[in-house]
């Protein structure tokens, strides 16, 4: 199993990091990915995957709900993060997590779309895939990532998928995948019934630990492992046996994050 999405440099992780670690991959969990959300925790992230560059890969970007006043300067520290990293043999797996989101403040709507298509260029010239996080902010989205999708091409994922069949299309169509979390084991869940007609092929796994721990653990600190009720999920929308579900979506992260 691959995580594609656990903030693991979180301090919840830190008192027991190397139990939790131990843990996971006895549980099976092979690789996590490991996002950045802004230039405050450049080090915590790249220090975290340091101590088990073989099991944790990190990736780099302003989160939107951290886009403040300062975000140009966020935007220069995080790049230069970037260019000296780049140079070295182990370097960051993506630019993320990078988006729109509308929910709670629309008050940085322009320089979050800024701040977008700045680290899209990143992506598209460090070659690098996009985390991308997008939340009440669809059209504008869709409208930005479509800027990308000419060549070279743009290569990324949708972080935490809950919409519509239509919508993943058109996502899918641009090449991108869709992350899939706990929301996918919510009862009312309409995801199930969204997904079933998207290939396999296009879709990652995640949690977005320590957040969105799915049932039966609603509420606890969430951990990589756990995907695995997601793939229980996976296994039942798609008349697949789990290992297959498994097989199929570590073979579309390594694809993404670790092109060969
Ligand atoms: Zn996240």
């Amino acid at each position: 199993m691959i995580d594609t999405h656990a903030h693991i440099d979180d301090e919840q992780y830190q008192d027991d990091l190397d139990a939790f670690i131990r843990s996971q991959q006895a549980q099976g969990v092979e690789h996590i990915i490991v996002p950045g959300v802004d230039a405050n925790n450049i080090e915590a992230v790249w220090n975290v995957c340091q101590r088990y560059p073989d099991f944790l890969s990190p990736a780099i970007g302003l989160h939107p709900e951290n886009i403040r006043d300062d975000w140009q300067s966020q935007l220069e520290t995080l790049h230069r993060a970037l260019c000296i990293v780049h140079r070295q043999p182990r370097h960051y797996c993506a630019i993320g997590e990078i988006g729109l989101d509308y929910h709670f403040d629309t008050t940085y709507k322009e320089q979050q779309k800024e701040a977008l298509r700045q680290q899209l260029s990143w992506a598209v010239e460090y070659d690098l895939p996009a985390i991308l996080h997008v939340r009440d902010a669809t059209e504008d989205a869709l409208t930005i990532l479509n800027e990308y999708t000419h060549s070279p091409r743009l290569r990324g994922v949708m972080h935490c998928w809950s919409g519509s069949e239509e919508v993943a299309r058109q996502i899918i169509d641009m090449g991108l995948y869709l992350g899939i979390g706990g929301i996918i084991a919510f009862k009312n869940c309409k995801l199930r019934e969204h997904l079933s007609s998207i290939p396999l092929e296009r879709l990652l796994l995640e949690t977005d630990a320590p957040y969105m721990a799915p049932v039966p653990h609603r509420g606890e600190r969430n951990e990589s492992a756990w995907i695995r009720y997601v793939m229980e999920e996976l296994s039942q929308v798609y008349h697949v046996p789990v290992d297959e579900i498994e097989r199929i979506t570590s073979a579309n992260a390594q694809s993404l994050f670790f092109p060969l």
